[in-house]
Parts: C-alpha cells; sequence; structure tokens
C-alpha cells in the first residue's frame, strides 16, 4: 500500500506557524515511507476563502522547502461532494433540517438550562415532512454507545457520538461543510493516514459516522500536539509571529526554521550528541522521521531555540551566498544603502557573520555606515591606554588624514600612511581607538575600508568627536 498524506490549509489567511508544522510532519512521514505528499487547499468556505492567501500559502511552503506532489483545488471537486450528498439523500441517510438559526439557539439554550448536552435531533429526520427541502442538510445520528478508534500518537481514542445529535454536513447541495467534504475528499484521494493537529479531535467522530454511512474505509489517525506559546496556551498573534512569511521577513534562514519546526512535538530516539544535537536538516530528517517518536503533550514554541538554531545556519553559510542573501535587508534598513560597494559587500557580510542572529541584524551592525556612532569613552579606553595617549594617537591619525585628497582617500593609501606610525606606537593602542571612533563598535569591517566608505569629512569629523569624548 502506497502511504498518501495531505495538508489541507484554508486559504483564509497567511500560512501558521501549526500549519506549517504539520505540513513538515505530513511531508517527512511521506518522504519516509516512499509514499505521496498531497496539498489540498480547502476553499470551500467561500465568503472566507482568497486567492491571495492561497498563493501566499504555496510561496511559504515553496520557501521552506516543502514540495507537494500533487495538487487538488477543493472547489474544484464540488461535484464529486454533490454525488455523495445526493446518495445520502436517497438512503435517507442525511436529511434536510428547515430549524432556524434562532429556533437552534432556542433550543440550545434550554439544553444548557436543564444541564444537557447542547445538540440538535431534528423532528425532521426521517424526511417525510420537508419535501421542498427547506434549510440544511443533517446527518441521521443513530450512532449508540461507543465510538472508537486509534490514533497513531495518542492510542485509543473513545467518545460518545449520540452527543453530537444530527449534525450539519451541508448548507445545500452545492455547499457542503468542513466534515462532509473532507470525508469525502480523503477517502476519494484514498488518503491513508490522516495527520493534522488535535484540535481536529473533535471532528474526527462525525468524519468516522460519514465514513461508516458512505461505506468508506477508515484511514489512520495522528493527532499532532498542539503548538503552545511560553505560557502553554495554544499559540496566537498574542505570543508573536505566527505567520511563516513573517519569520522570512524576520531573517530567519528557512532550513533553520524548519530545523526548528521538526523538533515541535518530535524527536528522533537516537541522538547526535554534542553541539550539533538538535541540528537537522531536511535531507537528514527524512530518514530518522517517524510518528511513533512524536510527543502527546503540547510543544512549546521557544523563539530563544529558533534564534539559536538560526545563528547556527548563519555560521554554516558560505561566504558568497550569506552577502547574497544579506544584502536586500541592508537595502531594506537604509536607504542610502549603495554608499557601500558591493566588492565590499562580502568582508563586512562575512565579518558580522559569526555575531548575527537573524539576517535582519545585519540592519543594526552596520548603522555607523549610515549615521553618526555613538562613541563611549569606556569603549575608546577599553584596551587599556590612558586618555592623554588615546587622544594624542587619535590626533596624530587626524594630521595624517588632513592633507589628503578627497580623490586620494581610498582604504589602500590610509593604510600605507597610518599603518607605519600604528606600528612604532603600539597596533592595538592606535587601531583600537580609531576603530571605535569610526564605528562606535569593538568590532567591524576592515578600518581603512570604513574610512573610506564613510569618506573624508565623515572620517576628520568622527576623529574629532572622539577627541572632545577624551578632553
Ligand atoms: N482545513 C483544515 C484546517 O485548516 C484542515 C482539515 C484537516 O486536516 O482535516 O485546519
Amino acid at each position: 500500500m502506497t502511504v498518501r498524506v495531505r495538508i489541507a490549509p484554508s486559504p483564509t489567511g497567511p500560512l501558521h506557524i501549526g500549519t506549517a508544522r504539520t505540513a513538515l510532519f505530513n511531508y517527512l512521514f511521506a518522504k519516509n515511507q516512499k509514499g505521496v505528499f498531497i496539498l489540498r487547499i480547502e476553499d470551500t468556505d467561500k465568503k472566507r476563502s482568497e486567492k491571495r492567501f492561497e498563493i501566499e500559502i504555496k510561496e511559504a511552503l515553496a520557501w521552506l522547502g516543502i514540495s507537494w506532489d500533487e495538487e487538488v483545488i477543493q472547489s474544484e471537486r464540488i461535484d464529486i461532494h454533490k454525488k455523495y450528498l445526493q446518495k445520502l439523500v436517497k438512503e435517507k441517510k442525511i436529511f434536510w433540517c428547515p430549524h432556524t438559526q434562532e429556533q437552534l439557539s432556542l433550543e440550545r439554550e434550554k439544553q444548557m438550562q436543564e444541564r444537557q448536552a447542547p445538540r440538535h435531533i431534528c423532528e425532521y429526520r426521517n424526511g417525510e415532512k420537508n419535501e421542498d427541502q427547506q434549510g440544511i442538510l443533517r446527518f441521521k445520528n443513530d450512532a449508540a454507545g461507543e465510538l472508537v478508534f486509534e490514533d497513531l500518537i495518542r492510542g485509543t481514542v473513545t467518545s460518545t457520538p449520540s452527543l453530537l445529535g444530527d449534525f450539519s454536513v451541508a448548507k445545500n447541495f452545492e455547499e457542503p461543510l468542513y466534515n462532509f467534504v473532507v470525508t469525502v475528499d480523503d477517502a476519494d484521494m484514498r488518503i491513508t493516514h490522516i495527520i493534522r493537529g488535535e484540535d481536529h479531535i473533535p471532528n474526527t467522530p462525525k468524519q468516522i459516522l460519514i465514513q461508516n454511512a458512505l461505506g468508506f474505509e477508515r484511514p489512520q489517525y495522528a493527532h499532532l500536539p498542539l503548538v503552545l506559546g511560553e505560557d502553554r496556551s495554544k499559540l496566537s498573534k498574542r505570543h508573536g509571529a505566527t505567520a511563516v512569511t513573517q519569520y522570512k521577513k524576520e531573517g530567519y534562514f528557512a532550513p533553520a526554521l524548519v530545523n526548528f519546526l521538526a523538533l515541535l512535538g518530535w524527536h528522533p530516539k537516537q541522538t547526535k550528541g554534542g553541539s550539533e544535537e538538535d541540528i537537522f536538516s531536511l535531507e537528514e530528517l527524512i530518514p530518522l522521521f517517524s510518528l511513533s517518536d512524536i510527543q502527546k503533550g503540547g510543544a512549546v514554541f521557544d523563539i530563544k531555540k529558533l534564534q539559536w538554531i538560526n545563528g547556527v545556519y548563519i555560521r554554516a553559510m558560505d561566504k558568497e551566498k550569506l552577502a547574497e542573501t544579506l544584502f536586500p535587508y541592508l537595502k531594506q534598513g537604509w536607504q542610502n544603502y549603495a554608499v557601500v560597494r558591493p566588492g565590499w559587500w562580502q568582508s563586512i557580510a562575512s565579518l558580522e557573520q559569526t555575531r548575527l542572529v537573524t539576517f535582519k541584524d545585519i540592519i543594526e551592525r552596520v548603522d555607523y555606515f549610515f549615521e553618526d556612532p555613538v562613541v563611549r569613552k569606556e569603549v575608546l579606553l577599553e584596551k587599556g591606554g590612558s586618555a592623554e595617549d588615546t587622544k594624542a594617537h587619535l590626533e596624530a591619525i587626524l594630521k595624517k588624514i588632513e592633507p589628503m585628497q578627497k580623490g586620494s582617500f581610498t582604504g589602500g593609501s590610509l593604510h600605507e600612511k597610518i599603518l607605519p606610525y600604528a606600528e612604532t606606537h603600539g597596533k592595538k593602542s592606535v587601531l583600537w581607538p580609531f576603530r571605535v571612533a569610526l564605528t562606535g563598535k569593538s568590532a567591524s569591517a576592515g578600518l581603512f575600508e570604513v574610512a573610506e566608505i564613510i569618506g573624508k569629512e565623515q572620517t576628520e569629523k568622527r576623529l574629532h568627536h572622539a577627541i572632545a569624548v577624551l578632553s
């Protein structure tokens, strides 16, 4: 039997981090089992579904590197749904219920008052009195006793189906509802394993009852633990970004995010050990992945862990690729980004490589190219020189720079003029405060290159300012 699994996002919003985790687990399971992974866009809710979200969801999955083998648009299958609805009406397994929302809420209120489970057991369930098909279609639920299904993660799950009452399956033949369409599509698409969030457990008994009515085979179920915020409530916007695209914007690297998502509720039996313990590429995950290693309890979204993983991936990046990836963030952060010549960008990017947590951090880390740095006395003197000596060194540098022509104010000529002085007076005592004066930082891109990029005037201005700070 070929394993066939699906991810079924509704295009009513951007790809949620929890749905991305579900997609990843389905993908990993399919690849591990040499099966088929299907993307099914569940757009039957026409009012809330939007094409732009469908596009965004697909782009976000592609960005993560999660590819699908087949694609299905649910609304294009409406004839199939209709056929099954008609079959069930004919067999008197579903029926038209004419009750209005108002009547139903009155009934619900009364049941609550009487401490009964709210449910609708319709007096039209035998279909006799409602020949002109008023209202909506409901499932004639005669199930008694317990309904049991085996879940590959949670074990035996038991429910009492009579509590569901005659539940709704469609607004009409053209507008089937979630539980009905999902059941038909899963069976029709020969889905073997339904791997989805635990929040769908309450839907499963309804789907099983519909399967039974239609004579469909039952697929295997695996309900994934919820993704929780730090406070252990279900991850939502108030915990921070929930859309995958937001993480892209924030400067996370797709393979790092995938690595992090994989560990939200899953861990391989055998650990790698060492500092690489939690680091897995998508290719590495495929042979390791197993549904039996998924935990039952909720999985906390720990942003610190994501940041750590992201840093690990950034440090492992090829220098050229890093520079290329960082450049759009530079452009996004600084309108005058063009002062940094593309030829220098790689060396600047490489210099920052070990310090970045996200790509977006580059914006702040190279701020000194674009605005005056904040220069602090303690930082100028951090390497131990006296204020007096340090000031004298900065004045000496200034003297060497002043007579230079603007046109020949290059990294190379600065190097030539200043290095001999630094070598005689101690490189550290001279170059350290020079760097701090220009950048405000204790580490930066090549000092003479920085001076060239910001230009003669700015270099002089910053040296004067640092001298003033020391006075
Ligand atoms: N469309 C449903 C959702 O967005 C998924 C349904 C399912 O996986 O059965 O949550």
